[in-house]
């Protein structure tokens, strides 16, 4: 699951106005963004095996501290927490929390089953989504154009960064989904961490967007926005 977490991530603007697009879009992402020093750490490895999944090559060995329910539990409850202490804003905090969480219930659908439940538990757990191309297309630019459709009508452009900087965005994240996903494997696990490092810039890219917009208060399910 790639764009999916993105579509959960704009979509949560909805009921989340107060928190940046760059704050959702770093919850959705969290286990995915820390992935990488977990990697580099050598406490979790992943292995390229063309085949192993329809659409994705990777055999992921080992990962609970990024991707057991559990560590999802733990980091959501972490960021929502750290959200809470410096804005008081209850619900943003909540949505951040379910947003960290929901990541593991997309990869549970998406992934074999490969994910545990706690670091030490041999269970392993997934609904194989990505056995098949077309229902993993079909399920992940639905969730990324529901995202960016509630995105756009809950927030305004401010200026012309803010409607070119959200166009920017999805076509990147769609150019960058598609040659993941019929491109070829990547080169090494060295390269899949770099990889993942680079995810920092599109939450930094979503934080740019966020400023140059601001919430319809009409359309946010919350009312209360506040910058
Ligand atoms: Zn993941």
């Amino acid at each position: 699951m790639f764009i999916g977490h993105f579509g959960v991530a704009m979509a949560a603007k909805h009921v989340a106005p107060a928190p940046s697009l760059g704050t959702l879009v770093m919850a959705a992402m969290w286990v995915d963004l820390m992935w990488p020093l977990f990697l580099f750490l050598g406490l979790e490895s992943v292995d390229i095996v063309p085949g192993v999944t329809r659409v994705v090559p990777l055999d992921f060995v080992s990962y609970p501290y990024t991707h057991s329910l559990l560590a999802g539990a733990l980091w959501a409850a972490l960021l929502g927490g750290v959200y809470y202490a410096l804005r008081k804003d209850r619900v943003g905090a909540a949505w951040l929390g379910a947003l960290v969480l929901s990541h593991w219930v997309l990869d549970f659908v998406a992934h074999r089953p490969d994910l545990p439940l706690w670091p030490g538990g041999t269970a392993r757990f997934g609904l194989g989504m990505w056995n098949s191309m077309p229902l993993t297309l079909a399920v992940e630019l639905v969730l990324f154009g529901f995202g960016a459709w509630m995105y756009a009508r809950t927030t305004r452009a401010r200026d012309r960064i803010g409607s070119l900087s959200f166009a920017g965005l999805l076509l990147g994240l769609l150019i960058i989904y598609m040659s993941s996903v019929f491109g070829p494997p990547p080169p090494s696990p060295e390269a899949i961490a770099y990889t993942g490092l680079a995810l920092w810039l599109l939450v930094a890219w979503a934080y740019w967007i966020d400023r140059h917009r601001t919430v319809d208060s009409h359309q946010a399910f919350a009312g209360s926005a506040h910058a």
